[in-house]
């Protein structure tokens, strides 16, 4: 799966750049009209074989804004990842 950004996302862009695969788009960018950032699940690899910590989430200031998501079959999967909907980065 992927890590997924929820609506707190208040837009600051520190994401975007850190990502190793180009994962995240923008709120112009988002194919779901929301207006926070995205992230495309078919291209994130929750930086397994990049960084230690999904650096997305060690990037952003807003807490309890980039969560695991659901796991799904073929898709790469974070060792240490938590529970579908539970905070990347915990406190
Ligand atoms: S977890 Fe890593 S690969 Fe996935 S969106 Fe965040 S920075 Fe990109
Ligand atoms: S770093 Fe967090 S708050 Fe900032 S754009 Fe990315 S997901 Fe949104």
């Amino acid at each position: 799966m992927a890590v997924k950004i929820l609506d707190t996302c208040i837009n600051c862009a520190a994401c975007i750049d850190e990502c190793p695969t180009e994962a995240i788009v923008d709120e112009d960018d988002n194919p779901t009209g929301e207006e926070i950032y995205y992230v495309y699940e078919d291209k994130c690899v929750e930086c397994v074989g990049h960084f230690d910590t999904p650096a997305c989430a060690e990037a952003c200031p807003t807490e309890e804004c980039i969560v695991w998501g659901e796991p799904k079959e073929g898709m790469t999967l974070h060792p240490d990842r938590g529970e579908a909907g539970s905070d990347v980065v915990e406190d």
